[in-house]
Parts: structure tokens; sequence; C-alpha cells
């Protein structure tokens, strides 16, 4: 057992202003125990009221300033986690601070570039890299990933996800079994056996997660995300089973409304925008209290799930994320303060073994058998069935016959079986009632028999006893096995038929048994299915089907998403990203290649050195000498060569192993870059086209303001927006300011820059914003079809054209760039071939 406080952890995100000095200092000689001093300016700006302290001093385990790299956190953050999660004990690493301050970033990582991936894929990478050192155990490695928003839980791997909206999938919900351990109801778990498959995962997972969103469900920022490492190991032949688990947490935001303008008390009464981190802060605060013995767990479903990495059997680590810049002192300060409490915690990890039930039988049931085995050889024959007719009569005659005998020597042999033993006794007594006796001589020698029966009666009777006790207990096996086997059918209920779930605590995502049987259980039956929907025909179908993109997009669609994608600020990147990937591709190539080269060479230098040896060999035979004289030089020579080859493609494959996995998490970041980029498109197609058809005069030809202003608030903003556009540029808006303001509601949508104020909002509404910044051009010339669909997507397109052809981007237009080895129209489909077909061979030859 490992008892340890919770580990707490800083880390400063770097300002997005360059100038924002003297707002915080860290101190690392202090006593050992690192703290972090936030200074309060004195100055009324940005109207923070302070009247009442100028700094702030919080101490952490380690801080991590702006300068740390993604690397040094998994190092010493992550790492340790890992390393006593492989030993068997259950692990949390969560990250907490306001929205912006980079917990995603930590958590799982960057959009953008390789360097910038996050603990998720960093310790991925790092277990399957111990597993397959590690061959004295047997592994078993599942995935899982839950979004829990407003209080509702959403497997973010549910393979429906494919065909449905977040809202029509079934929630993932808790039970409680009589032990108080936890069970997630519909969360699917997915065998994961490399850490390719477990990174498709948490892409797909993110994807999905990106997809549902919208800009009034902003699970981004308002939903917790847990990525949970599922691991179970057995050593060959052992009937216990370790369990653990690793939880990374990704928290919503923790900004807090704060009633500003009461003086002096900003700090202390701002409260949570989310409810659950309240219920997490009243969790912390009461496990922090000495003699608590009600721990506030089930008030909100993230406390439930996480209750046993809250001040219970775990490793739990926390990482404060701080955005320092002078508006989000507030939060930083409360962010710190949490941390403190949280830091109060102490935890006790033990290992999470279990007999496997199925073994136990097995075992117990070998022993059963070697006891019968003994007891055979002790009585002489197997006794358990009773004894045959023929048997009887053959025993009675013998009875007969040996009371018969006159002979005072002779002897009744029945061999070493009890039950002729025991029937020949029944038999006499039965005789000498019915008074049939013949004399007393008989009798006497026959005592002489008894004498030594007691003995071996009473080895009989314990081991029968032991028998009885083994069968005993097989029985209650059996028992817990069928009541195990109930309560997962009960808990599961089973919406669909290829539906998988799993128990979340600490049952065996491992299915009892050994881990070859237990594929046959339906627990165990994710493996196919996680491959099943890991494979890009699944993401790509999932990307058309999830953007509400059409298998069949027109022309004019196609055009105008090319333009839209070429403005979108993601492009860069995604452009970016394929220069990197080409880059990879062709160092791989040549990579490949050279190993190749190396292989042949070691191949021609073997060669050489036998055809050397059998030389020196037949010199030595017509010299008349067994072995030669000296060493021969140039074998020597060939093999020192040999060694330095063998050494250099070893090198060559290590780091072409390494340039797969860069390759595919960049293919991974990309195609997640191409679906937002989509999902973008899609939503901006639609609104454009909504907003056409309400001002299209072909439907209504007589008032434009009034279907405008029935219009939703979104679409009205959007409006405004889009009329915008044609004088400032297009943007990707960038992270919040840490409150939801009208900026935030569409933080995730192309917005112009700047972001409108309320007022403009106001105004716009009232006037006649669209037809007024595009050029007059009659739009009912246009030949409508008279569907009212494909009527929208045809002005739409029109109207998007004119923008573009106002934005002088026409040259664009007419110069199409050539196509990239990774087309980005393409979503994924080609990446199979460029990744895995010589590079997979190259690896594993
Ligand atoms: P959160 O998840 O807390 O809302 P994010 O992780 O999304 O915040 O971070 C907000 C922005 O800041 C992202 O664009 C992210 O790339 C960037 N960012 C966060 N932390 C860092 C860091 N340590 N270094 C560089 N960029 C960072
Ligand atoms: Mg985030």
């Amino acid at each position: 057992m490992v008892k340890q406080t919770i580990q707490i952890f800083a880390r400063v995100k770097p300002p997005v202003r360059k100038h924002q000095q003297g707002i915080y200092s860290i101190d690392e000689d202090e006593k050992l125990i690192p703290s972090l001093e936030i200074i309060v300016p004195r100055d009324l700006a940005d109207g923070f009221v302070n009247n009442k302290r100028e700094s702030y001093k919080f101490k952490f385990q380690r801080i991590f300033d702006q300068d740390a790299n993604q690397e040094t956190i998994f190092e010493n953050i992550a790492k340790p986690v890992a390393e006593s999660f492989l030993a068997g004990y259950n692990g949390t690493i969560f990250a907490y601070g306001q929205t912006g301050s980079g917990k995603t970033f930590t958590i799982t990582g960057g959009a953008e570039r390789y360097s910038d991936r996050g603990i998720i894929p960093r310790t991925l990478s790092y277990i399957f890299e111990q597993l397959q050192k590690d061959s004295s155990k047997i592994y078993t490695t599942h995935i899982s990933y839950l979004e829990i928003y407003n209080e509702c839980g959403h497997d973010l791997l549910d393979p429906r996800h494919e065909a449905s909206s977040l809202e029509d999938l079934p929630k993932v919900t808790i039970l409680e079994d009589p032990d108080q351990n936890i069970h997630l109801k519909n969360l699917s778990l997915h065998q994961a056996t490399t850490e390719e498959e477990a990174l498709n995962l948490l892409f797909l997972g993110d994807t999905n997660r990106m997809i549902a969103e919208t800009p009034m469900n902003q699970a981004s920022t308002r939903s917790h995300c847990i990525f949970t490492v599922h691991l179970s190991s057995k050593e060959p032949g052992s009937v216990t089973v370790r369990h653990a688990k690793l939880h990374l947490v990704d928290l919503a935001g923790s900004e807090r409304v704060a009633k500003t303008g009461v003086g002096g008390h900003l700090l202390t009464e701002a409260k949570y925008i989310n409810l659950s981190l309240h219920y997490l802060e009243q969790v912390i605060i009461a496990l922090s209290e000495k003699h608590r013995s009600h721990i506030p767990y089930r008030n909100s479903m993230m406390t439930s799930v996480l209750r046993d990495s809250l001040g219970g059997n775990c490793m739990t680590t926390m990482i404060a994320t701080l955005s320092l810049e002078k508006r989000n002192l507030d939060e930083s300060i409360s962010t710190c303060r949490f941390a403190q409490r949280v830091a109060l915690i102490k935890n006790e990890a033990v290992l999470n073994e279990e007999i496997d039930p199925r073994l136990m039988i097995k075992r117990l049931q070998k022993e059963i058998q070697e006891l019968k085995d003994e007891l055979a050889m002790v009585t002489g024959e197997p006794r358990t069935e009773a004894l045959t007719e023929a048997e009887l009569l053959q025993l009675e005659k013998l009875i007969t016959s040996f009371l018969e005998d006159q002979d005072p020597e002779s002897r009744l042999e029945v061999g070493a079986d009890m039950r002729k033993i025991h029937h020949c006794f029944h038999h006499l007594k039965k005789l000498l009632n019915d008074k049939k006796i013949l004399g007393s001589s008989t009798v006497s020698s026959e005592s002489k028999d008894q004498d030594c029966q007691p003995l071996k009666e009473d080895e009989y009777r314990k081991l029968q006893d032991i028998l009885k006790q083994r069968d005993n207990e097989i029985n209650i096996l059996v028992n817990m096995l069928k009541k195990e086997k109930k309560k997962v059918q009960e808990a599961l209920y089973l919406p669909a038929k290829d539906r998988r779930e799993f128990r979340h605590s600490q049952n065996p995502p491992f299915p009892p048994g050994n881990p070859e049987e237990g594929q046959k259980l339906p627990l165990s039956s994710a493996p196919s299915q996680a491959q099943d929907f890991s494979t890009l025909g699944y993401r790509s179908s999932l990307l058309h089907r999830k953007t509400g993109m059409r298998e069949e997009v027109s022309l004019g669609r196609q055009e105008a998403f090319e333009i839209f994608k070429r403005d979108h600020a993601d492009s860069v990147t995604i452009d970016d990203n394929k220069q990197i990937l080409k880059q990879r591709f062709s160092e791989a190539k040549a990579l490949g290649e050279s190993i190749n080269e190396a292989r042949s060479k070691i191949g021609h230098l073997k060669e050489e050195i036998t055809q050397r040896h059998i030389q020196q060999v037949a010199l030595g035979i017509s010299e008349n000498m067994a072995v030669p004289p000296m060493p021969d030089q140039q074998e020597e020579k060939l093999r020192s060569q040999l060694e330095e080859e063998k050494r250099r493609y070893k090198t060559m494959f290590t780091r072409l192993k390494a340039l797969k996995v860069e390759i595919e998490h960049l293919q991974l970041l990309m195609d997640k870059a191409k679906v937002k980029l989509q999902k973008e498109f899609e939503v901006w197609w639609a609104e454009e086209a909504a907003n056409l058809q309400v001002n299209s005069p072909a439907v209504n030809s007589l008032d434009h303001k009034k279907p405008f202003l029935q219009a939703s608030d979104s679409q009205r903003e959007l409006s405004q927006l889009l009329s915008n556009k044609s004088s400032g540029g297009w943007e990707v808006q960038g992270q919040g300011a840490g409150r939801f303001n009208a900026c935030d509601v569409n933080a995730r949508k192309i917005l112009p820059s700047p972001c409108p104020s309320p007022q403009s909002q106001k105004q716009s509404s009232t006037s006649t914003p669209l037809e007024d910044s595009i050029p007059e051009r009659p739009v009912s010339s246009i030949p409508l079809t008279g569907d009212s669909q494909t009527d929208s997507d045809i002005l739409a397109f029109i109207k998007a054209r004119e923008r573009i052809l106002q934005k002088k981007y026409v040259q664009l237009l007419c110069s199409l760039s050539p196509k990239p080895a990774v087309s980005s129209a393409q979503p994924s489909t080609n990446r199979k071939g460029l990744s895995d077909g010589w590079l997979d061979n190259l690896l594993n030859p």
C-alpha cells in the first residue's frame, strides 16, 4: 500500500501578449518546496478592486513556467503516474484551470505540431513501449472515453456516433452496487493492442466531441472529459489478475461568476459557472477536513466517477493550469487556492488483485482429481459407483465358500475395495441375524481381518471429507460466477444487440479466466469492434455523415468549399502539416531505402564470412591441419564490418519506427482539422442558405425585413457577421477571454475580426444588413428549380461567389493549386496506403 497526498503541480501558459511582466514570480529554492507568488497590482485598472492584499503565495510540488515544453511535463508529471499504473496501482491526472489556461493543451496536446502532443499520447506511447518490453506477464489494455456535460455522461467512443447525434445516444449512467462500487452503464470499452490503436481511439473521441459541439453546447469549455486506460495483467499460470485504471482528465473551465463591485470580496465570493466543479470543491473540502465521515460524492456525476481517484485507492496528481495575465488574476488565485486544498488530501493506493473464480475452479478440480487418485491408491480402485449385481453375487458366493471352508487358515479375499469389504460385513451380519452361523472359529478368523480395517477406514473418511469440502468450494465458486453473470446482465441493459458494456469499477475489463479463453465472453468482444471503427473507412464516412456533407457534392458547393478552405485560418496549419508530412514521408522513404541497403549488405557480409570460413577449412584440410594456425584477419575484418552494419541498421530502424508514430500522429491531427473545417463550412453554408431563403425575392418578394427579424438570434448574429465579412478579414475566433460573452457564443465559428460589441448587434438587427453589403445583382435572374433545398443551395453559392469576388480572390479562384500528395479534399482514404503499406512492411518484415 502506498500512502500519498495528492500531488499538485502548476503550469503557467505563455501569455498571448508578451508584455505581462511582474505579475508573478516563482521561488524554486525556498526550503526545496517551490512557491508561486502572484502579485496583484495596486492600480485599479480593469475594474480590479484591490484594497486588501498585494501578493498571494502558493506552494506546489513543482511549478512549470512558460518555457516548459510538453516533454518536460510528461517526464515530471505523467511518467511517475504511468509507472505506478504499470505496477498495478490506479492513477489519475487531472488538469484544473480557467478556460484558455492550457488544460486541453496539457492533457491532449496542441492541434498543430507533433511536438505539442500532450500527456495522453505520450503516456500511451510510454505504456505500450513498457508492455512490449515485459514478456513475464500477459497484459490486456482497454480504452474508454467519457464526456460529462450538464450532468449527462456521453460515450465518446460509442460506435453509433456515426449514425446519431449526441442527444440520441443512450446516456452513460452511474450504477452503484451494494458494496458501493461504481459501474458505468452504456460506456463502451475498446481493446487497444498497440499505441496506434489507442491513439486512433483518442482522436476518434476528440473528433466525435468536436462534431457534437454547437455554440449552445460548448462542450470544450463546459464539459469534463475522462480518458481512461484499463490495464489487466496476469502471470502465466497464476489465478490472480491485477487491474489498474489510469484516468486522464480534462476538467471544464473553472471560471467563476464574480460579484463585481463588492470591494475586497471579489476573490472569495465568486461562484463557479460549472456546478459540478462546485461539487468537486465540496468533496475536496470534505476530504481535506479530518474526521469528516460523509463525503458528498453523490452530488454530481463527475465526483461519483472519480470517487476512488479523489481520496481513495489511487495515486492522484493535479495540474493547475494558469494563464497569468492581469485580467485573469482572480481566476488564477482561485485555481491556486483550490490546488492548496487538494494537496491536503491523503490517498492510499493498493494493488487491485483479484482471484479469478474460473481459474480457481480449475485449480480445485485438479486438486479433487488428485485426491481421487490418491484415494484410489489407498482403496485399490475407483469406488464412487455402486457395486453391480454380478459383483454382489460373486461376493456372496465367496462368503459362502469362505464360511463353508473348514480350514482355519482360510481367508476371504475381496481386494482393497471398501465397498466389497463393507458389503461382506453387511452380509455376514445378516447371516448371523438369520442364525445361520456356522462355527465360532470362522468368526475369530474374521476378526483378524477386522483389526486392520479401522485404520483404512479412518483414512478413507478423511479423504472423503476433503472431497466434500472441495465440492462445496466449487459450488460456491460456481454460484459466484452465476451471480456475477446475472449482475452484469442486469446492470447492463442492452438496448442494441451489438452493445458492449463493462464494469467500470474494480471489475475486470479482462474477462475472468485466461485471456485467450476469455475472448469468447461478450465482455471482451470489444476488440473487434475497436478495430472496426478505428479504421479509416469509419473515419471518412463519419466525416460525411456527421457534418451533413453529402457524399455527392455539387460542383458549386465543392467550389465554395475550396474557397472557404483557402480563406480559413486552419488551412495554414493543414498546409504546414502537409509539408511536414511530405518531408517525413520522404525521410521515411530514404530511411527505408537505406535500411534495405543495410539489410542486403548484412546478407552479403554474412555470405562472405561463410565463404571465407569454408575456404579456410578447405585450406586447413589440404595442408593437413585441423584448424588454421592464425586467426584469419580477413574474417575478423568482415565480422567487425558486419557488427557495424548491424548497429547502423538498428539505429535506422528505431528512427523509422519513431517516424512512423510521428506520421500517424500528424495524419490524425490533419484528419481532425479537416473535420473541423468541413463542419464549419457546413454551418456557414446552412446559415447562408437559410438567410438567402428568407431574403430571396423568389421566396419572399414583399418584405425583406420581417422574416429577417423573425430569424433566430444566432442567425441574425451570423448574418451581421457575414455582412461585415467583406470589410474585415476572416479568422477563427481566438481563445475566449475567460468569461462567456457574446464572443464566446460563437467561439468556434468563423468570425470577422474584431468581434462585434453587443451594441453593434442591436443596431444591425434593426437595419437591413444583408442587402446593403452585397452589390446589386438581380438574384431573381437566376433560374431556380422550385425545390427549396436546391434553390437555397444555388443562392448560397451565388452569394458566396459574390463575396469572394469582392474580396479580390478571383486570381486564387483561377489558379487551382496542384494536387498535393495528401489531398485535403479526400480526408483519410489514401493514408492507409501511404503509411501502412510499405512502411509497415518495412517495420514488420
Ligand atoms: P483550455 O483547455 O484550458 O481551455 P487550451 O488548452 O485550449 O485551454 O489552451 C488555449 C490556447 O492556448 C490553445 O490555443 C493552446 O494551444 C494554447 N496553449 C495553452 N497552453 C500552452 C502552452 N503551454 N504553450 C503554448 N500554447 C499553449
Ligand atoms: Mg479545453
